[in-house]
């Protein structure tokens, strides 16, 4: 499961982030991710919630908002959000251009927001 390796490295950095600032109880954190991550949201909680039992980290709540996929047509500049299954081959609805679109939004994966005390 994907998401394990991903709340590991998240929950690295959330602790970095707790020593840095001399916390030790973390209250929520807010992980953003994009559709082309290919995460599932519930087993990110999941794997949140097994890799926390028993730490200090215990109990925090764990806010996910996912990203959709959004593209702009490298020929008229048309934005728009390509179905997954063909999301980078997708054709521009507009002109009908299926190579070279810039991805807008998708891949993002990051932690926006640390609250600990
Ligand atoms: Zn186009």
């Amino acid at each position: 499961m994907h998401e394990m390796s991903i709340a590991t490295s998240l929950l690295n950095i959330i602790r970095q982030e707790m020593d840095k600032h001399g916390a030790t109880k973390l209250i929520s954190v807010k992980v953003v991710f994009g559709k082309l991550s290919n995460i599932v949201a519930d087993s990110l909680d999941f794997a949140f919630e097994v890799l926390t039992k028993d730490t200090v980290l215990e109990g925090a709540k764990l806010e996910i908002e996912e990203l959709p996929l959004t593209m702009r047509c490298c020929k008229c500049e048309t934005e728009f959000s390509p179905e997954l299954a063909n999301a980078m081959f997708a054709p521009c609805p507009e002109c009908g251009e299926e190579f070279g679109h810039t991805l807008l939004t998708g891949k993002e994966l990051y932690l926006e927001n640390i609250q600990a005390e």
